[in-house]
């Protein structure tokens, strides 16, 4: 999964195009994040007996990884994620300027 939990991303297609935002949630098998305050729809929610009225709620769906761009935090640039092995390990680049992300 190239994008994790906290990333700064920005949206590049779909109704909000053009937008920002951090990933709160990731879904690796389904290759789709959550954006809070973005892909948002209302949900209508009946009333549940008389002490909880009926309520519209403004909640987001998730949204494919193919639709976001990681924000590099180098660079500021929205970029595609590389990858490169350092001491064993996988890390995550820039592929505009290369950095380590
Ligand atoms: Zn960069």
């Amino acid at each position: 999964m190239k994008l994790h939990k906290g990333d700064k991303v920005l949206v590049t297609a779909g109704k909000d195009r053009g937008r920002e935002g951090v990933v709160e949630k990731v879904w690796a098998d389904k290759s789709r994040v959550l954006i809070p305050g973005v892909n948002q729809y209302k949900k209508h929610r009946k009333a549940q007996g008389e002490k909880q009225p009926g309520e519209i709620l403004t909640l987001s769906r998730p949204l494919p990884v193919g639709n976001v761009a990681l924000v590099c935090q180098k660079c500021k640039q929205p970029t595609r994620v590389g990858y490169r092995i350092i001491n064993d390990k996988k890390v995550r680049i820039c592929r505009k300027c290369d950095q380590n992300i």
